[in-house]
């Protein structure tokens, strides 16, 4: 395993106090362990879980041509280039029941959507573009099919041999239809990432209590409870803890031992006077970072553990020298929802397993004049809309103040005004993270 110095050589421009937003970004993904363990689950249970092994389809799929269309199934030789082709009709393929008899040579096939094509058949003419002749014979007039339309070929969706999947994938509900199109009960996914998470501050109350002069709720709990159910993980939350050597010495312990990363937040800033960060030096690897972005500019990250390992550490939950890797969060409750969507998502995701999926931004229209300072990255919570001329136009929600929650709660994306980025004229195009959609 490396030790964080070695991992800081190996990011360029590395600097702890002034750390542009894609260095910490490369920092951590060189940080964070995978998880291992493979379960297998019913294709219905894994829904958001984490594909193990490629998945090659053993089979063709379709396993036969078939029909695109209700129609009749005939012959291209038997087409007429320049009349009407007439057809006689040998019998019925029905979808599950195929038509088993040959062909003769002028017959075609009354075939359903889905239904095998019969032996020597190749082309499929709507039922709507036919006839039926007084004699019974089908009508198709000149020119309404080509040869081979309407046929779905074996093999199409899928070849046999063929990597229907990607091990790393977050399985949707199309890769769920897939892997029953292949006939597979069950698949292998990585186990669930445990996280466990708590509040640091004394002037922190949980909801229920009463709110002494000076307090404040903590909602950091809630909101790093709902970003983490989104994402799927499983949950240990270890409440407030007070600002006690003791108190948190126990909390960074406990989480440390049960749980793959541990989420604080609260008392990493320069200024704090609390033994926060003194207990998470103590108990493991501990990097205190500056980082050149608003809100959100500190952030602690290393791996934690009991305290008292010696010899190798292990990121596997249970093994002597577990050690778990910490986020230590900013306590506004703002700057803890932009970190966490800028930095620990990612990472709680490629420990997950899932291979990383760079959010794709949405381009619109800034309706105002935006103030940035070059040199760091600046996320402004967001309401994106749709403008008259169909095109979609941001504009900023009330005061960007990092400890307003309403901002965020009001905001339906954030704007990233990247690090070398100055103003933003109104008219301009920026950078938006749709929250529709992000887990
Ligand atoms: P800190 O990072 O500990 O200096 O906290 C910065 C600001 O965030 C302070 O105003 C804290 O009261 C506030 N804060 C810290 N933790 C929480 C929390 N869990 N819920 C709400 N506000 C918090
Ligand atoms: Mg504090």
């Amino acid at each position: 395993m490396q030790s964080l110095q070695q991992i800081a050589a190996c990011v360029a421009g590395y600097d702890p106090n002034a750390l542009p937003v894609t260095k910490a970004s490369e920092f951590i993904a060189r940080l964070v362990p995978r998880v291992q363990a493979v379960e297998s689950l019913a294709i219905r249970s894994a829904l958001g879980r984490v594909l193990a092994h490629d998945l090659v389809s053993g089979i063709d799929v379709p396993s036969h041509d078939n029909s695109a269309m209700d129609g009749y199934a005939l012959r291209s030789a038997d087409l007429l280039g320049a009349a009407d082709t007439l057809i006689g009709v040998a019998g019925t393929a029905f979808a599950g029941t195929p038509f088993g008899d040959t062909v003769a040579i002028g017959q075609g096939v009354r075939i359903m959507t889905g239904a095998v094509m019969p032996d020597g058949l190749d082309t499929v003419v709507p039922q709507e573009f036919t006839r039926t002749e007084a004699d019974g014979r089908i009508r198709i007039p000149q020119g309404s099919v080509k040869p081979g339309d309407n046929r779905r070929l074996r093999g199409e969706d899928l070849a046999r041999g063929e990597a229907a999947l990607k091990a790393g994938r977050i399985l949707t509900p199309a890769d769920l239809g897939l892997l029953a199109s292949l006939g597979h009960a069950e698949v292998a996914v990585y186990r669930r990432l445990r996280v466990a998470f708590f509040s640091t501050g004394d002037e922190l109350r949980s909801v229920g209590e009463p709110l002494a002069a000076g307090c404040v709720y903590d909602s950091n709990r809630y909101t790093i409870w709902g970003m983490l159910t989104r994402l799927g993980v499983e949950l240990l939350d270890l409440g407030v803890v007070r600002d006690e050597p003791a108190a948190l010495r126990t909390a960074f312990t406990q989480a440390a031992a049960c749980a793959d990363a541990v989420i604080t937040s609260g008392g990493v800033s320069v200024g704090e006077a609390d033994h926060t960060k003194q207990i998470m030096a103590q108990l493991g690897e501990v990097l205190f970072w500056k980082i050149a972005m608003r809100p959100g500019r500190p952030m602690a990250i290393g791996r934690i553990g009991s305290g008292s390992q010696n010899g190798e550490s292990s990121s596997v939950i249970g093994e002597a020298g577990h050690q778990a890797i910490l986020f230590g969060l900013p306590g506004n409750p703002v700057a803890v929802m932009v970190t966490f969507y800028a930095f620990v998502r990612d990472a709680l995701l490629a420990m997950s397993g899932a291979t990383p999926q760079p959010l794709a931004p949405l381009r619109a229209v800034s309706q105002a004049t935006l103030r940035k300072k070059p040199g760091r990255t600046e996320y402004q919570r967001g309401i994106v809309s749709q403008g008259e001329d169909g095109r979609w136009q941001v504009r900023i929600t009330g005061s960007q103040g990092s400890g307003i929650l309403r901002s965020m709660s009001q905001a339906n994306g954030m704007v990233v005004l990247h690090h070398d980025q100055g103003d933003v004229a109104a008219g301009d195009l920026v950078d938006v993270i749709a929250f529709d959609g992000l887990v």
